[in-house]
């Protein structure tokens, strides 16, 4: 019998759910709109959907949650979104389908899945920026995930890169996602319209709230004001993955997200001052990819937490 795991993601929007197998391969998925109110219920229904008629044996569920999360309790700690009334996931999940179970955090098990069966496949030191309406993140290093002392780190999006930049969801002024995600290219879009400009920004908004989208295709049509807005977050984007790259001299960063859809615009010059940045310091380039699980990274990332163990809980 085919040997799989269960990867559940819970996002801010979605929860989706797959059987993964051991080589990565999804097997099947469900996904549901994530009822910011249901916590962990929201994760027991979808496990039922998913389990219904499975003929695979199941090695373990995986979950993958946007917040903070103790890894060793397998419960969330804190989550901007959500609601969690019973925040131990481990033990509801074990509870309910008799199977062991893996919680972690959702940048760490999308980045534990790029290593395992993307396009880090094999590396032992990477690291990960998932450029959605945030900036999420995650690291391996030295072929661990990195958690910190109390599962709050690796919260690369919220490292500063402009003092006394804008003010962020997170309290602080001038964090990276304030540029490099899809609410920050939004957001210079706004700021470079104010004075009245005239851009296809515009048309393509039609009156709506403008959003990265309209940025990113007003760039293909080489609009001008939008090519100039998606360079500014580009630049951004090379100042934090110069961050990364003293911090952790990682083999592979991996981008993931929506915003990485923008494209060359956004993306060139990003890889053109970070090349800028290491030759000024004489480092030798890093390899910068544009991740191949996608959307996927999450859901197969969550079930290679059991298919493939993070070394660092076996501390405990
Ligand atoms: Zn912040």
């Amino acid at each position: 019998m085919t040997q799989a795991a269960i990867g559940i993601d819970v996002g801010g929007t979605a929860t989706k759910g797959a059987v993964v197998d051991a080589q990565g391969r999804v097997l099947a998925r469900a996904e549901r709109t994530t009822d910011p109110s249901a916590g962990t219920k929201g994760i027991l229904s979808l496990l039922d959907d998913l389990s219904a008629g499975l003929d695979v044996a199941i090695a373990g569920v995986g979950v993958g949650v946007a917040g903070f999360v103790d890894v060793r309790a397998g419960a969330v700690t804190f989550s901007p979104n959500l609601v969690y009334d019973d925040p131990h996931i481990a033990a509801a999940v074990a509870n309910h389908l008799r199977a062991p179970v893996v919680v972690d955090n959702d940048a760490n098990a999308a980045v534990w899945g790029e290593r395992c069966f993307g396009t880090a496949a094999g590396k032992d030191d990477v690291a990960m920026l998932t450029l959605g309406t945030g900036v999420g993140s995650g690291f391996v290093v030295a072929g661990r995930i990195l958690h910190g002392s109390t599962g709050a780190g690796a919260e690369f999006g919220h490292t500063i890169v402009d003092l006394g930049g804008p003010l962020c969801t997170c309290g602080l002024r001038g964090c990276l996602e304030q540029f490099a995600s899809g609410n920050g290219i939004a957001r210079l879009a706004r700021e470079a319209l104010v004075d009245g400009s005239d851009s296809a920004i515009l048309d393509f908004a039609g009156g709506q709230t403008i959003t990265a989208v309209h940025v990113a295709r007003a760039a293909r049509e080489m609009d001008e004001l939008a090519r100039k807005v998606l360079r500014q977050a580009g630049h951004a984007l090379a100042v934090g993955l110069s961050n990364i790259v003293n911090v952790f001299d990682p083999d592979v960063i991996v981008l993931a997200g929506s915003a990485v859809h923008a494209g060359e615009p956004f993306l060139g010059p990003a890889r053109d001052r970070l090349s800028l940045m290491m030759t000024e310091q004489r480092r030798r380039p890093v390899r910068l990819d544009v991740s191949v699980l996608g959307d996927d990274a999450g859901i197969i990332g969550a079930a290679a937490l059991v298919l493939q163990p993070d070394p660092s809980r076996r501390k405990t």
